[in-house]
């Protein structure tokens, strides 16, 4: 298995929260299939001898494209590498983007997955993030994805947010288990340093919202998806059984991918590589034809600590046999070891051949992880 994603990283505007690469952009959208066509013919042998079973459009905002567009960018993809034809396709987008024509479109030049950025089915938490959608324009994008037979949608939303409240976040939760979703994405707000809302914070404007909420926030998304049949299978990740991102999942099963444009990451199963993060600095270097990646090999202990910081993040959690193979006897014992202490606090499952943080307890995996690492 492998994967492809694509960096497309344009918005309309920048949202208050947001520390992903994008810029707003002026011309630079009209040349940018052409640039990953070429990214992609100079890096075509990054997966050689793979089938691409995943292709992921993300950003930034990927529906600022022409369908035309994205279509190139899939049709170089097809000439360059092998493609399962039954690959997930999936396409980010913003609300505001969407209308029923440019969805039936996107549906019939291959994507068979779309994941959009509704954040909020509340105006006022909308406007406070400095989202440019409303709550309307959120309802129709996914009535409008299902009626494209874009089947396979799902939603981000976001909690823990300073100047909402729990009852605002069930009613948001509520929403979006009305509409025919197959998958929900829910992070909790963070203070990205160099954000508009970061900066808001340091001034005093605005507060983090205390742990006692967050907590609950996390116990109401857990107590609605579940009435609602979702399996909480990774930290910010929810979906109905046989609709877990197959992409997404990749990242956490130690599955190589492809990432093209700029800010994109890479894994190839030794190494890591990145590309620049900034459209300038990544046309740049690969006009002289070469790819604009940094590459970091990756060190015995940083593979044993990619395995734990990624399988643990699901409810799949670490392969003990695996860690057996890979990694030697004392890391498994230690893991055993490690993994017995939490489980005797309820906090973990062992099995006879895996371990696992318990969903309930997602919300604090980082303080639990970190005890695995090397
Ligand atoms: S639309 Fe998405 S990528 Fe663009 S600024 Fe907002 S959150 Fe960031």
């Amino acid at each position: 298995m492998s994967g492809i994603y694509i960096h497309v990283p344009f918005c309309k505007r920048k949202c208050d929260y947001c520390d992903f690469y994008s810029i707003v952009p002026t011309s630079e959208v009209r040349n940018f299939s052409k640039q990953i066509a070429h990214e992609i013919k100079i890096r075509n042998n990054y997966l050689a001898d793979k089938t691409i079973d995943t292709i992921y459009f993300g950003g930034g905002t990927p529906s600022m494209l022409s369908v035309v567009e994205i279509e190139s960018i899939l049709n170089s993809i097809a000439r360059n590498f092998s493609v399962n034809p039954n690959a997930e396709i999936t396409i980010e987008a913003n609300p505001d983007d969407l209308s029923l024509e440019y969805l039936q479109n996107t549906k019939s030049v291959g994507f068979n997955r779309i994941s959009i950025g509704i954040q909020s089915f509340n105006d006022n938490d909308l406007k406070q993030l400095g989202r440019r959608h409303n709550a309307l324009q959120a309802i129709s994008s996914v009535q409008w994805a299902y009626r494209a037979q874009l089947n396979n949608i799902s939603i981000d939303l976001i909690y823990g947010l300073p100047y909402s409240s729990t009852k605002i976040w069930e009613q948001n939760l509520r929403s979006a288990f009305d509409l025919p979703i197959k998958h929900l994405s829910c992070y909790h707000l963070i203070f990205e340093e160099n954000t508009p809302l970061f900066n808001k914070m340091s001034s005093g404007g605005v507060r983090p919202v205390n742990e006692d909420l967050s907590v609950e926030q996390f116990e109401m998304l857990q107590k609605v998806a579940n009435q609602n049949h979702f399996i909480h299978y990774e930290i910010s990740n929810l979906a109905l059984e046989g609709y877990y991102a197959q992409h997404n999942s990749s990242y956490w099963k130690q599955v190589p991918y492809l990432g093209l444009g700029p800010s994109a990451h890479s894994y190839n199963g030794t190494s890591r590589s990145w590309n620049p993060r900034s459209i300038k600095g990544w046309s740049e270097k690969m006009d002289s034809g070469v790819p604009a990646t940094e590459v970091e090999e990756l060190s015995p202990n940083d593979m044993i600590n990619d395995y734990f910081l990624t399988s643990l993040r699901t409810i799949w959690g670490a392969d003990l046999n695996y860690i057996l193979e890979n990694f030697g006897g004392n890391v498994a014992q230690r893991t055993l070891d490690t993994a017995t202490k939490y489980a005797k606090r309820g906090i973990m499952n062992v099995k006879s051949d895996c371990i696992s943080i318990k969903p309930e307890h997602f919300l604090v995996s980082d303080g639990i992880i970190v005890d695995f690492l090397v």
